[in-house]
């Protein structure tokens, strides 16, 4: 017998019929003698609604009624599935976040989970209870519904599973995996059978949005194992049909290059002839991050003659009117001699654990590139990554040339 946590996305209880296949997924798990818990989102679109309304009335509104309301798709789906559940015949109730308690902190709207009391939760599954849990939500010390950002019942779920001790968290979702690559641009791509924890936090950070960053942070941290799955395909007599997320030493033969991520979330700045001098970079991001104006790639060449150099980075394309904005007025404080913007860019990451113990993963990319004539704008790379900013109309070609590079293509 195992505890097994199962979380399932907005798509997968889009509507009462739906609902009801989740009532039978879960049945098989509790007749197959596991301790159940299951973790759910709002119908898919309902928490978009939600949002909506809120802005509709006001565009700055107060943060703690935003969850409030928007913390309540879940609780209609947590009841309609006890109540599918009982209708087959198996024991279950629902539990909204302030009634497990799960304790968030005062960031409304992005609030970040403190601590879970799992024991009267616990004791109820263990009378043969299945829990069905409300994801994206929880209660401060004040007692004010707080809910954990966009996205967030996959942290809700995992969460709940470190916090239980469950031996998986099973996310169920409408793709049957984490993938090489987007199956949607590259026809070749191939599921992956196991990611690690790394692997995986670059490619949701990176743009891949299978899961919430924050719950694979969560995952990595408590040493979760976590499947990806989906609600919609039978894999027939397969143990582990979809992707499992697990520690390095899980995976017997590492890949050089497990995954191409592609974010187009991305836009470029470039300051044409600022002074090469101490203090020049404080001057030029400070103002950014005093607009809460995150950034991410950044080049900076040495100047020819020690006076001027340009600097280029990256902000969010929802940031480049403020942070244009920003740098504008500042503009001769900063004293540059132009500022040139472009949001027409997309950043593109190969990604694999297994480059810490290779030489030339980036010089293969590199050839890559050029042999498609994709010129190269912006270059960053980590321990187990390698960006490049390249123009966004390159996407697809770029994506496939390096899936097929790296031998990721399927046989
Ligand atoms: N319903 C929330 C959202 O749409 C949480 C989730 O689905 O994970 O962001
Ligand atoms: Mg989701």
């Amino acid at each position: 017998m195992a505890r097994l946590v199962l979380k399932f996305g907005g798509t997968s209880v889009g509507d009462i019929e739906r609902i009801k296949n989740v009532a039978k997924k879960v049945k098989q798990e509790v007749d197959a003698g596991h301790e159940v818990a299951v973790v759910v989102s709002a119908m898919s679109g309902v928490t978009n609604q939600l949002v909506d309304y809120c802005r509709q009335i006001s565009r700055v509104h107060d943060q703690a009624e935003y969850d409030a309301v928007v913390a309540s798709g879940e609780q209609v789906t947590s009841g309609l599935l006890a109540i599918a559940l009982q209708e087959i015949g198996i024991p279950a109730r629902s539990w909204q976040g302030w009634q497990i308690p799960l304790i968030a902190d005062e960031t409304h709207g992005k609030s970040r989970i403190e601590r879970i009391e799992t024991t009267p939760l616990s004791e109820n599954m263990s009378q043969g209870v299945v829990g069905v849990v409300a994801g994206f939500q929880g209660v401060t010390e004040k007692g004010r519904i707080a809910t954990l950002g966009r996205g967030g019942s996959d942290t809700s779920a995992v969460a709940l599973a470190a916090a239980l001790g469950a031996d998986r968290c099973d996310i169920y979702t409408d793709v049957d995996g984490v993938y090489t690559t987007d199956p949607r641009i590259v026809k070749a791509a191939r599921k992956l059978h196991r990611v690690t924890y790394e692997e995986m936090l670059e490619m949701a950070s990176l743009g891949a949005k299978v899961l919430q960053t924050r719950s694979v942070e969560m995952a990595m941290k408590h040493r979760v194992r976590v499947q990806v799955l989906s609600t919609f395909e039978e894999a027939p007599g397969s143990d582990l049909p979809g992707t499992l997320v697990v520690d390095e030493d899980e995976i017997v033969e590492q890949e050089l290059v497990s995954g191409i991520a592609y974010s187009r979330d991305e836009a470029k700045i470039t300051l044409v002839g600022v002074a090469d001098q101490p203090g020049v970079a404080a001057r030029i991001f400070g103002p950014l991050t005093d607009a809460a104006i995150n950034v991410d790639m950044i080049v900076q060449n040495v100047s020819e003659d020690g006076t001027t150099t340009d600097m280029t980075f990256t902000v969010g394309k929802a940031d480049l009117d403020r942070a244009v904005q920003v740098l504008e007025k500042s503009k001769t404080e900063l004293n540059f001699r132009r500022l040139i913007s472009d949001a027409n860019v997309v950043k593109v990451s190969v990604i694999g654990v297994g480059m810490r113990s290779h030489a030339g993963v980036a010089q293969r990319m590199f050839k890559a590139l050029a042999d498609r004539g994709i010129n190269i704008q912006v270059i960053s790379t980590s321990e187990i990554k390698v960006s490049v900013l390249i123009a966004e109309e390159y996407t697809e070609l770029a994506l496939r040339s390096l899936h097929t590079a790296y031998g990721l293509d399927k046989a």
